[in-house]
């Protein structure tokens, strides 16, 4: 295949910690090293805030990406410095070659760690392939640690599988493990202080998330978003002693309570106070680019990589989508809003 001339030449086969400085750059001076993929859209729960119970108008199998096709956008993607990848969906681990797609990329050249965010249900069966494929770390997505409240909120009765699934993975030897809890006014706000307890013992990190409007029945719309600083303080009101923590670059307000092993970072995923330092660059299951979780506008990578694709095509697509990141969350969703309404059509 013929190469782009205005392109970063590649660097050599299995030459793994190649750490370009990286070539995606936006309008805005931010760099992008962190690529999520929504590598499916199908799932085996049905989430309150994230698909009707009927689930989503899914795409048909052909519309979504290949393995091949998920595997050429990283492989291009290495080229340019991105260095972390992370699988999401959909579900990941229904994906049927899961296994596969993380430990190729775990050897592709550029890409230094390989990650998962998941709700856990098929995670006891697979953990031992996944890490010896490569996987660094996992996010497992857990809104309460009740059953019955478990069952509400998934319409599901996996509640013992995703239990089951968490513990695998704490004891797999992951470099880190999270817990992803979205948190729901009246729903599992009376769960906060629970939760964070999880980090006495537990080396885990504990991530409050805002709810966000992407739910086709516009949940966050019925009275039970609660704000990330509405969040902290009632964290803060029992333990007034936990001391700020360092996180990744997007978990700023991240902490430890004195004696506990692992943290507590509240993510303010709808309040945007984070954008200015944003690397993320999204990919979603119908293999488009999208620059801004709350951007309306995306690019069809995936059309392109099925007509007449040369490497070196996914880079440049990727450069121009990524120049035109709008300075904020608040600004992306200006032209008419976010032109999804579930989270697992782009992956969280
Ligand atoms: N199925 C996997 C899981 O749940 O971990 C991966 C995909 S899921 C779309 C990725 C993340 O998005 C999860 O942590 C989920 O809680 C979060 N999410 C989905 N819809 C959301 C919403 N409306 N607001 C906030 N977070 C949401
Ligand atoms: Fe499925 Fe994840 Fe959405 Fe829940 S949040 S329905 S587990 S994709």
């Amino acid at each position: 295949m013929e190469e782009n001339a205005h392109i970063l030449t590649p660097p050599a086969l299995g030459e793994k910690k190649y750490s370009p400085k990286t070539a995606i750059i936006d309008q805005h001076g931010r760099t992008f090293t962190y690529m999520r993929i929504a590598i499916n859209e199908a799932c085996n729960l049905r989430c309150m805030y994230c698909m009707p119970e009927d689930g989503i108008a899914f795409n048909s199998k052909r519309n979504l990406m290949t393995t091949d096709e998920i595997l050429t956008i990283i492989t291009e993607a290495g080229e340019l410095g991105v260095n972390k990848v992370r699988f999401t969906g959909g579900e990941p681990l229904l994906h049927p070659r899961i296994g596969h797609l993380i430990k190729t990329t775990s050897k592709t050249p550029g890409i230094d760690s390989v990650h998962i965010t998941t709700n856990a249900i098929l995670l006891k069966d697979k953990v031992q392939e996944l890490i010896q494929g490569g996987l660094d770390s996992v996010n497992i997505s857990l809104d309460t640690l009740d059953k019955e409240k478990y069952f509400l909120m998934t319409r599901r009765d996996s509640f013992r599988q995703a239990m089951e699934g968490l513990d695998s993975a704490l004891t797999a030897g992951f470099s880190s493990v999270k817990i992803n809890a979205v948190v729901l006014r009246g729903f599992n706000d009376d769960e906060l202080i629970d939760f964070a307890k999880l980090t006495k013992y537990n080396a885990i990190t504990v991530r409050f998330i805002e709810l966000m409007p992407f739910d086709a029945h516009q949940i966050w719309k019925t009275g039970k978003f609660m704000s990330a600083d509405h969040i902290k303080q009632v964290i803060l009101n029992e333990f007034p002693k936990m001391t700020q923590a360092e996180g990744t670059r997007t978990e700023h307000d991240i902490y430890q309570i004195p004696g506990f092993l692992g943290k507590v970072a509240i993510i303010p995923a709808f309040s945007r106070n984070l954008c200015g330092d944003c690397n993320r660059i999204r990919i979603t299951a119908d293999g488009k680019i999208r620059n801004c979780l709350f951007a309306n506008e995306e690019s069809n990578v995936l059309e392109k990589i099925r007509n007449g694709y040369c490497h070196g095509d996914v880079k440049n697509m990727l450069i121009e989508t990524m120049q035109k990141k709008p300075i904020d969350g608040w600004s992306a969703g200006e032209n008419g809003g976010n032109s999804r309404n579930s989270m697992a059509q782009i992956g969280g």
